[in-house]
Formats: C-alpha cells, sequence, structure tokens
C-alpha cells in the first residue's frame, strides 16, 4: 500500500481482546516453528479463533507446517490469509516467487511486519502466534514497537549452552517491558524406542535455566510451561503438514504440546 498512511495494529490497540504471544528462540532449529504451529492447531482445535504470522521472514516456514498450501487473495484493500487446520496463516513466503530468497534491511522487514498485522483480515482472533526469527534481532524489536501488549515465549532446548542464549533471546522483555509468559523446553530427551528409557540427547535442565535467568532479569515469575520429548511424529507431522497435535494427539509430543496450549 505505498502512499497511503499506515493502518493502525487492532491487536495493539487497547481493550483488544486478542492474546498475543511472540514465539522467540536463541538459536534456529530448536523447534520454535514446529511449537508454534502446534500450539496454534491445538488452539483452534479446542475452539479458539487463532492467527499465525511466520515472522521468521528469512527462514519461514510455518504455511508447510501447518498445510497451508493455499494463497492470500486480495479483497478491496485488505490481505484474506489462506488458513489450515483451522488456523489462519500469513508468510513472506506467499508472496516471493517460488524458494526465492528474502534479502531485506530491517526497515523493511518492519514494513512487512506492519503489514502482516494491520492489512490482513484476521477477523475476532481469540490468539495470534508470532513465530519470530532467533535471536534478538530486527524483528523482535518491530514487534515490541507495533504490538507491545505481546507476551514473550521463549522455546529452548535442554542444552546448557543452548539455554544461556535462549536466556539473551527473553531478556529482551526488559528493555521492551514485554511480559514473559513461560518457557518451553523441546527436543527433552528421546524415549527409546525398545525399552522406554529416556536417552537425554541434549542434556537436561535447560528450560529451568532459562525460567529461572528470566525469573531473576526481569523480576517476575517466568514459568517452565512444559517440555516436549523427542518424537519423530512431531518431525513427521511438520513435514507433510499435519501438525502432531491433530495427527496423534496422544502420543508423548502431541500430548505435551496439547498440555502447554491449555497454559496459555
Ligand atoms: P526452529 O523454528 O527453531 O528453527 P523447527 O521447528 O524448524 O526449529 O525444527 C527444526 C527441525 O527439528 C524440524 O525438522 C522439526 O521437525 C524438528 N523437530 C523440532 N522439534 C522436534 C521434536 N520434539 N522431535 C522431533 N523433531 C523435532
Amino acid at each position: 500500500r505505498g502512499g497511503t498512511a499506515e493502518r493502525e495494529v487492532p491487536f495493539a490497540k487497547p481493550g483488544s481482546l486478542t492474546r498475543v504471544y511472540a514465539v522467540a528462540s536463541g538459536k534456529g532449529g530448536v523447534g520454535k516453528s514446529s511449537v508454534t504451529v502446534n500450539l496454534a492447531a491445538a488452539m483452534a482445535a479446542d475452539g479458539l479463533k487463532v492467527g499465525v504470522v511466520d515472522a521468521d521472514i528469512y527462514g519461514h516456514s510455518v504455511p508447510r507446517m501447518l498445510g497451508a498450501d493455499g494463497k492470500p487473495t486480495q479483497v478491496e484493500n485488505m490481505i484474506m490469509p489462506p488458513s489450515a487446520n483451522g488456523v489462519k496463516v500469513i508468510s513472506i513466503g506467499m508472496f516471493t516467487p517460488g524458494n526465492a530468497p528474502v534479502v531485506w534491511r530491517g526497515p523493511m522487514l518492519h514494513r512487512a511486519l506492519q503489514q502482516f498485522l494491520a492489512d490482513v483480515f484476521w477477523g475476532d482472533l481469540d490468539v495470534l502466534l508470532l513465530d519470530l526469527p532467533p535471536g534478538t534481532g530486527d524483528i523482535a524489536i518491530s514487534v515490541a514497537q507495533l504490538v507491545p501488549n505481546a507476551e514473550i515465549l521463549v522455546v529452548t532446548t535442554p542444552q546448557q549452552a543452548a539455554a544461556e542464549v535462549a536466556e539473551r533471546a527473553g531478556a529482551i522483555a526488559v528493555q521492551t517491558h514485554q511480559k514473559i509468559v513461560g518457557v518451553v523446553e523441546n527436543m527433552s530427551g528421546l524415549p527409546c524406542p525398545h525399552c522406554d528409557e529416556m536417552v537425554d540427547v541434549f542434556g537436561t535442565g535447560g528450560g529451568k535455566l532459562v525460567a529461572d535467568g528470566l525469573t531473576r532479569t526481569t523480576g517476575a515469575e517466568v514459568p517452565v510451561l512444559g517440555a516436549i520429548p523427542i518424537d519423530v511424529r512431531l518431525r513427521e507431522g511438520g513435514d507433510e503438514g499435519k501438525p502432531v497435535v491433530l495427527s496423534d494427539p496422544d502420543s508423548p509430543a502431541g500430548s505435551a504440546l496439547r498440555e502447554i496450549a491449555g497454559k496459555l
């Protein structure tokens, strides 16, 4: 919408009833997008009206994981987002040809996010999830500016070294005055398919480490909302666009994710 005034972000207006969660991580590959998509699908299955903004502009992967292969359409001057598994979703990948990379600097990212929030017709959502890029870059700052009421959900693995990085991603909340809703520990052990013994592939304790660290830095209690084991069905669900919370809700990962969704 070149040249026209920017629309207000509806979710940032006083009295907005939509709960907004920005899903953050320190590093890539810890399962942030998988967690986002599964929480969204679980909440939609519970009857909530849910939207997801794939704000991981360079690493966009949400539509595939959610099975959203539709394209956005334009109605008057609003963008209608496609939906899949009961979740409305918008992603930069829907606007780039083929698998073209996004090569943008901060101001362009800010503008894209502004449009995703204000120019997309979301309707009355109960919950909006933002899948942030890993780390503490431009997008995290833009989210804080555009939706200051967004609460941060931090995803980490149990690994101590990863936890330190994740804690920094969450600590941005101190400067932006955002609330941290909690920490999700993902890839928390692999149940042996032969004997059921837990193999702690990435160690233990990362989630608690991040939650305790963020409780100290923010001065507000930050809980560990849950731990999700390594589960082939979760990965397959992501690859096939059928979130594990729907395809196998009682699997170890599926039930852990549904329990976390219930706390949000
Ligand atoms: P991020 O968004 O943090 O970069 P992704 O959600 O893309 O991470 O996950 C990275 C890869 O790990 C994906 O292939 C995903 O399917 C897989 N994965 C994530 N969490 C789990 C898990 N608990 N069990 C098995 N595979 C997982």
